[in-house]
């Protein structure tokens, strides 16, 4: 059988032969001491591109967000954050842990967003009572969906009024830049107006094996270059990995749509099972409820065919520049097969 179609995760590319011969040729110098040029190149690129002061490159998206956490609080602030975000969620509690940081969590509406009333119910007055709100964070996209540009900008007037700022976990930034119409670049400079800071992750839809990018002011990252030294983030010859995350904002944005419309023939696809109710996706996430009498043998179903996926009663595909229409059309026939047996 030809290789595996793995709709696991987006994380999961393999750097091309033209981001590996970018990585081999790339200058390189110690980041630690502000001497590696091609991270400096991209830091300076993606800050200039998506419309920041300055930029800082850190190994990971989880490392990226907390650093951005505790650039923006000191110890007994709090953020106000959705309960399904990343930020909150699923990086282990670190600004709780690392940072003193406290969150103030809220339900997430089925499009991925906070009520505007619950956001202003829950930033404290200033009494010795309560944790300092300090910070809104927001998540573009959020679950493969598109957060509305209209509700984001009414968010941000809203939390702008009591002096709060804005972070936007930007780690598939891209995907939601590239799910309206135009040019995907100038759609996510577009997205990332108004927030204090923005962090994107280039080893997702990407497609760089390592790194995420944050962004903000010259002052707000001065501030992050420290957390992430003490979060142990500092890297020497970096540029070996900057010039990966650079080869990809040079040539995997655009293509981006080519893995939405992957999501979309898949989703197609799979419509109509009984025993599974498939979601049309926005971006290059498809979610799949399955059946509960069904939902225990599938994914191994799926894995002697060659195709890998997550979940149990909500099944996750998702697409990524390894997987291409053949491997798209693998994974309908695999999942029609098991529903069609009894
Ligand atoms: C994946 C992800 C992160 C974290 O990125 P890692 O590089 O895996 O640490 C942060 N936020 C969101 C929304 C993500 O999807």
């Amino acid at each position: 059988m030809s290789a595996l179609v793995d709709l696991r995760s987006d994380t999961v590319t393999r750097p091309t032969a033209g981001m590996r011969a970018a990585m081999a040729a790339a200058p390189l110098g110690d980041d630690v001491f502000g001497d590696d040029p091609s991270v400096k190149a991209l830091q300076a690129a993606v800050a200039e591109r998506l419309g920041f002061e300055a930029a800082l490159f850190l190994p990971s998206g989880t490392q990226s967000n907390l650093v951005a956490l505790m650039s923006h609080c000191e110890r007994g602030d709090e953020y106000i954050v959705g309960q399904q975000q990343h930020c909150y969620r699923w990086e282990a509690g670190g600004a709780a842990v690392l940072g003193s940081i406290q969150p103030q969590p809220l339900t997430q509406q089925p499009d991925g967003s906070l009520l505007l009333a619950d956001i202003e119910a829950a930033i404290k007055p200033d009494d010795p009572h309560f944790a300092r709100t300090r910070l809104l964070c927001l998540e573009n996209t959020i679950g493969g969906q598109v957060l509305d540009p209209v509700y984001v900008r009414e968010t941000q007037a809203l939390v702008r009024r009591h002096g709060l700022s804005l972070h936007l976990d930007g780690a598939r930034l891209f995907n939601a830049a590239a799910a309206p119409s135009g040019e995907v670049l100038a759609n996510a400079r577009a997205i990332c107006a108004g927030f204090d800071s923005v962090s994107v992750c280039f080893s997702k839809g990407l497609g760089a094996p390592v790194g995420s990018v944050l962004c903000g002011s010259a002052a707000f990252i001065g501030r992050a270059r420290r957390w992430r030294k003490m979060c142990g983030g500092a890297m020497r010859q970096a540029g070996l990995l900057a010039a990966a995350a650079q080869y990809a904002l040079d040539h995997h944005l655009e293509r981006l749509r080519e893995d939405h419309a992957r999501a979309q023939r898949l989703a197609a696809g799979l419509q109509g099972l009984p025993g599974l109710a498939v979601q049309m996706p926005q971006t290059n996430i498809v979610f799949a409820d399955v059946a509960p009498e069904r939902g225990a043998g599938l994914i191994p179903f799926l894995k002697e065919r060659g195709v890998l996926a997550t979940g149990l009663y909500r099944l996750r595909f998702v697409t990524h520049l390894d997987v291409d229409e053949a491997g798209v059309d693998r994974a309908i026939a695999a999942v029609r097969a098991y529903f069609s047996e009894a």
